[in-house]
């Protein structure tokens, strides 16, 4: 490898039950409404044309367990709780069951959310990045292997924000499954080894202050939190 000017950022990585070997995290693709009812309560309306993604940095991701200061740029700040895909495999233009293939593993996941500058944004048809990329504003717990875990079916997903119930619904909610969502990826990037797919929130979205603690789980998979500083 060539010398580099400053040190190489270090590459996050995810420990996988059942193995020594961890996940390195290469890029992070989310999806957008993927619950009817989250959709309702951001006022928007659901299609079944396709579905739609936003991306956010490998590099602002962290692994469960944190505790991070509030966000600078914001007055409210949101959790998601989401389920994620670990891929482990190449998939271009895959089929249901090379989709199927591509699923390395499945981990709970928080897609923290700027809420205020999201809405701005998307009111003035500007990219969400403000709003989704933050620093530190993905947090994703360790995996469990497809082969541990699944199908996914009707599994509870649930957001605790300091021990009350905020988000309460079960998978068989998503509007597109994980492999409706990586063949139609797929039709757009060279899905690769290290990818990670957030695919989507239930309802229940809302603010988390400093001093506050979430954590979220999905039956069978390992649980994710975060906890904001005091001021
Ligand atoms: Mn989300």
């Amino acid at each position: 490898m060539s010398p580099t000017l400053f040190p190489r950022p270090e590459q996050l990585t995810i420990p996988v039950h059942g193995e020594t070997a961890e996940f390195p995290v290469n890029r992070i693709f989310c999806v957008g409404r993927n619950y009817a009812a989250h959709a309702a309560e951001m006022g928007v309306e659901v299609d079944r044309e396709a579905p739609f993604y936003f991306t956010k940095s490998a590099a602002n991701a962290v692994l469960t367990g944190c505790e991070v200061p509030y966000p600078p740029g914001t007055e409210n700040f949101h959790y998601e709780m989401e389920l994620a895909l670990a891929i482990g495999a190449s998939a271009f233009r895959a089929s249901p069951e090379e989709a199927r293939a591509a699923i390395y593993g499945y981990g709970c996941a928080l897609d923290m959310t700027r809420r205020d500058l999201q809405i701005r944004e998307r009111q003035k048809q500007r990219p969400w990045d403000l709003g989704k990329d933050l620093e530190q504003g993905t947090v994703l717990a360790p995996f469990t292997k497809a082969s541990d875990w699944g199908p996914v079916a009707e599994q509870p997903i649930w957001l605790e924000l300091d021990g009350e119930i905020k988000q309460d619904a079960t998978l068989a909610e998503l509007i597109w499954s994980c492999e409706e969502i990586i063949c139609h990826l797929s039709c757009y990037y060279h899905l690769q080894p290290g990818d990670i797919i957030l695919t989507g929130t239930p309802a229940g979205v809302g603010p988390i202050l400093a001093g506050q603690s979430i954590k979220g789980g999905i039956e069978g998979l390992t649980s994710v939190s975060l906890k904001l500083c005091k001021e």
